[in-house]
């Protein structure tokens, strides 16, 4: 919530300035329109700050078998034997699927990778009044680095390892991350340099998705 309470400092700071324009007898804004402003703001503080997001899939991906849950252990050797955990949701998907942005924004990363498939990273950035971030793995790109796509925009497709295909889905809210460099799981505890387990992972099933 105390990013959606910024947001109402906008059009507050927005009214300060028609005012202001007033006094020097700038007139291209009326009362009403601060009065639109302020009913915005309003209604921005109380929006729901759960945001809705499309499915990166087709269908609706909550609707889908999911093969690894957000927060699951992962045991491992790595790092001395700490537990890991999850940073996302594997959901079941076939084979060459194709995988849409679940939101807008720009493409942060896009690329092939020898040992997951490839993946793409899409910062929704401060815009999106959640400063979300969605990264999709096991993926081969339709879309480079640099790129804007538009929510459901095809980015590219569920790539075949050759172990069951499936996509991994991952959300945060702490604005752009290379969260790429965490891979799909992270340690309980810092170790070699990665944070512990950080509240802005968030668990991709609690956002609503519109269907695909
Ligand atoms: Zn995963």
């Amino acid at each position: 919530m105390q990013k959606k309470t910024r947001i109402c400092y906008i059009p507050l700071a927005a009214c300060a300035a028609i005012v202001l324009f007033r006094r020097k007898q700038v007139k291209y804004f009326t009362k009403a329109t601060c009065l639109v402003m302020l009913i915005a703001a309003a209604s921005a503080v109380h929006a729901d700050p759960v945001p809705t997001l499309s499915s990166p899939l087709q269908g609706n991906i909550l609707s889908r078998t999911i093969t690894s849950h957000f927060g699951d252990n992962w045991n491992n050797t790595y790092c001395g034997g700490y537990i890991k955990k999850h940073t996302g949701i594997d959901v079941y998907a076939n084979s060459n699927e194709n995988v849409y942005a679940a939101y807008s924004g720009y493409v942060r990363k896009a690329q092939l990778d020898a040992t997951w498939g490839g993946y793409v990273s899409v910062d929704h950035g401060p815009a999106s009044t959640f400063n979300l971030v969605t990264t999709y793995w096991h993926v081969i790109p339709s879309v480079s680095a640099g790129t804007w796509v538009g929510t459901g925009q095809k980015i590219g497709t569920v790539a075949d390892l050759g172990s069951g295909t499936h996509l991994h889905f991952s959300t945060f809210e702490a604005g752009w991350m290379d969260v790429v460099a965490y891979a799909g799981a992270l340690p309980q505890t810092n170790c070699g340099g990665y944070p512990a387990f950080p509240s802005y992972f968030k668990n991709p099933t609690n956002y609503t998705y519109t269907n695909k």
